[in-house]
């Protein structure tokens, strides 16, 4: 028995919208295809697989209707998070498949050396998935949180001020200087939250918060388009479970339940 974990550009394929495909390997799918196992889960074999549009229509037409496209953010709200968890490990193997075809010393193709790193068929040369790293805080003042909207937000949500990480620094460097870059303001108290793998392509986002210490609010122009900071009863929209920001918000609003 093993779980087929299918992906159609970013959208998983699954068992009646809810479930990844179990059981002996599916008669429908493309042969000869380079098959990415992951770790066991829940005592099955793991597989995933990334189909073009041909293998994927063809693969629904026989699935007798009970297969469904459901893109991987809101995949979250069907599977159990272990589940969702392995898509998105699935989903950044995928996404180094596709972008990590060539070597970049001596240009010669790259072939899988491991289940998680490819190696030069020339010069030898071994690579594994590149994963950028990420800051997000939450800023409070009193009762009072900072929230932002970033230009490149879909929908109307707020979200926390974040950035990421560039070479040479810290985490609280890059903490500091991104809400010093975006907002103007100053920031004490930075202190680590959690973390989380953000497969959206290949991303790990690093929680912190902290507390205003100065500085007048001003944006900066080319990314976030408002900013202000809100009372922990006027919230606006925030936004979904899933996310780092969401958790750093329900987080700090449990002081007031
Ligand atoms: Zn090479």
């Amino acid at each position: 028995m093993s779980y087929w974990i299918l992906f159609y550009q970013d959208a998983l394929i699954l068992d009646g919208g809810t479930s990844f495909l179990q059981g002996a390997e599916p008669e429908t799918l493309p042969r000869g295809k380079h098959y990415h196992t992951l770790p066991w889960l829940d005592g099955k074999s793991c597989y995933a697989i990334s189909l073009t549009d041909k293998e994927k229509d063809t693969l629904i037409e026989n699935g007798k209707g009970k297969l469904e496209l459901v893109a991987l953010r809101a995949s979250y709200d069907v599977l159990p998070l272990s589940h969702y968890l392995m898509a998105g490990k699935a989903r950044e193997l995928i996404h180094f498949d596709e972008t990590v075809k060539y070597c970049s010393l001596c240009g010669s193709p790259m072939k899988w050396h491991t289940d998680i790193s490819k190696q030069c068929t020339a010069c030898g040369r071994e690579v594994w998935p590149s994963i950028a790293t990420a800051i997000i805080v939450r800023i409070t003042r009193d009762d009072e949180v900072l929230l932002v909207r970033a230009k490149n937000f879909r929908g109307n949500y707020y979200g926390l001020v974040a950035g990421f990480l560039e070479t040479g620094e810290t985490l609280e460097e890059c903490v500091r200087r991104e809400v010093k870059e975006e907002t103007n303001l100053e920031i004490t108290h930075i202190r680590y939250f959690g973390n989380q793998s953000w497969p959206y392509p290949s991303g790990q986002m690093i929680g912190f918060t902290a507390e205003y210490a100065g500085g007048t609010l001003r944006l900066q122009d080319e990314e976030l388009s408002t900013a202000a900071f809100f009372r922990y009863d006027h919230l606006p929209e925030i936004p979904h479970k899933l996310s780092m920001a969401r958790m750093l918000i329900d987080d700090w609003l449990k002081k007031y339940e």
